[in-house]
């Protein structure tokens, strides 16, 4: 038997249902903030992450599926959303179409890392991008998508964790106070940390090392080094999120792992997923148009871990409540009434109800127990007499009321139920 490659997974028929509620639930809600969805190819030219993500992060040093092609270039399967899109907008220059591009994106990524429990290797994403905007509200508004979408899937208990990271100034000037302070305390850092340092300290503050943690908390603060415009950026957004009513905890230590955000990174958290508390997040980036070849695009987006996601409602026993079912299951008993019960299960299906029947041949009690099984509405009821008399009867199963129609009036019955 040929196994799936490790850390990849089936999304199997008795599953396939919850990552449809989650695709429906994302079409409902960027349809409510008018996003227009955007699919791009799963490979790109390794360039595009390579330039954007940034080479000192763990993604394109260590965890990118990199291949040549035939034609000897060098090609990498999308390790995230983010690059890609911004790469598409400036090839289709989708921003001269109008100030601001709202888009979302739902696929599957790839990144080569070990996988345990809510880490693949082929996992997916759900994703938002607001493409154009310098301001604060661009900030707000995909932090308010973010939360709206964890809501109506039905997650509330999760934490938002929320800093700023401050623009390119602060950056600078915070780089060298925290470079600072690691040289002081150098020797206790992690290897890792020790290599970061120079190239890219505030990696070091996004460390899950034990030995790097005692120093991280003693940290200087970004927060502490912020210039006015930054100040106020931060802020406005803050109150933007109090005014939707939406719980946040500023989080000084946040930086997320990608090198291109300023100002506003965030990230959710929920306690149901274990180690792997990440469910989500995202940033402002302001400079990756240009990184890319494009014109100066200030933006702002996030993305969500769908198999996490998955993991939560698991956790929180609502798997079950999503169970799928259909309207109507026909049952016969008889296999000579077969073409009868076609009839009905084609009208009850144009009239747009979902509508099977029996392929095996099986008794009429089995016939009800699969009924059950596909969690049926209505199971409707083909004998002796119904045959007889032209007619259909429809049990309700969750009322087990049951009434009588004649099947010239089961088109009418169908529509109005
Ligand atoms: P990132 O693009 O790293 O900011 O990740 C955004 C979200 O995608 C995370 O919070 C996770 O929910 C999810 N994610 C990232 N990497 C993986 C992975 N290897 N397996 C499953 N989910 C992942």
């Amino acid at each position: 038997m040929i196994q799936a490659v490790r850390g990849t997974k089936d999304i199997l028929p008795n599953n396939s249902h919850v990552w449809q509620f989650i695709e429906n639930k994302c079409r409902e809600v960027t349809t409510q903030f008018a996003y227009s969805e955007t699919r791009t190819p799963i490979f790109e030219k390794t360039e595009v992450f390579k330039r954007s993500i940034g080479d000192e992060t763990d993604i394109v040093n260590k965890e990118m599926y990199t291949f040549e092609d035939k034609g000897g270039e060098s090609l990498t399967l999308r390790p995230e959303g983010t690059a890609a899109i911004v790469r598409a907008a400036v090839q289709n220059a989708l921003l001269s179409q109008g100030n601001l591009l709202r888009t979302w994106y739902f696929g599957s990524f790839f990144r080569y890392e070990r996988p345990q429990k809510g880490r693949l290797r082929e996992f997916h994403q759900f994703g938002c991008e607001c493409i154009g905007s310098p301001n604060p509200e661009a900030d707000a508004e995909i932090i308010m998508l973010a939360t709206r979408l964890l809501k109506s899937i039905g997650i509330i208990d999760f934490k938002l964790m929320i800093n700023t990271l401050g623009d390119e100034e602060v950056r600078g000037k915070y780089r060298e106070i925290l470079i600072n302070y690691l040289h002081e305390h150098q020797s206790e850092l992690s290897e890792d940390s020790q290599r970061r340092m120079e190239g890219n300290p505030l990696r070091v503050l996004d460390s899950k090392d034990e030995r790097d943690k005692q120093v991280i908390e003693n940290a200087p603060q970004i927060l502490d080094s912020l210039n006015e415009t930054s100040k106020q950026h931060f802020e406005t957004v803050l109150t933007m999120l109090d005014s939707a009513g939406i719980k946040y905890v500023i989080t000084p230590r946040l930086v997320r792992g990608l090198d291109y955000y300023c100002h506003t990174v965030f990230e959710f958290q929920s306690d149901a997923l274990g180690s792997q508390d990440s469910l989500g997040g995202g940033g402002r980036y302001n400079g990756l148009f240009e990184a890319l070849g494009g014109k100066p695009a200030p933006s702002v987006g996030f993305a969500m871990g769908v198999e996490r996601l998955i993991l939560i409602l698991d956790a929180l026993d609502k798997v079950k409540e999503l169970k799928s079912s259909v309207d109507c299951y026909i049952i016969y008993s008889d296999p000579k009434y077969l073409a009868y019960a076609c009839r009905a299960t084609s009208i009850l299906r144009e009239a747009g109800l979902s509508a099977i029947c029996d392929l095996h041949r099986r008794s009429f009690k089995s016939q009800f127990k699969e009924a059950n099984k596909y969690n049926a509405r209505y199971a409707v009821i083909i004998g002796d007499e119904e045959i007889e008399k032209k007619q259909v009867t429809i049990k309700n199963m969750t009322e087990s009321t049951q009434v009588v129609i004649e099947i010239e009036n089961l088109a009418n019955w169908a529509s109005n139920s």
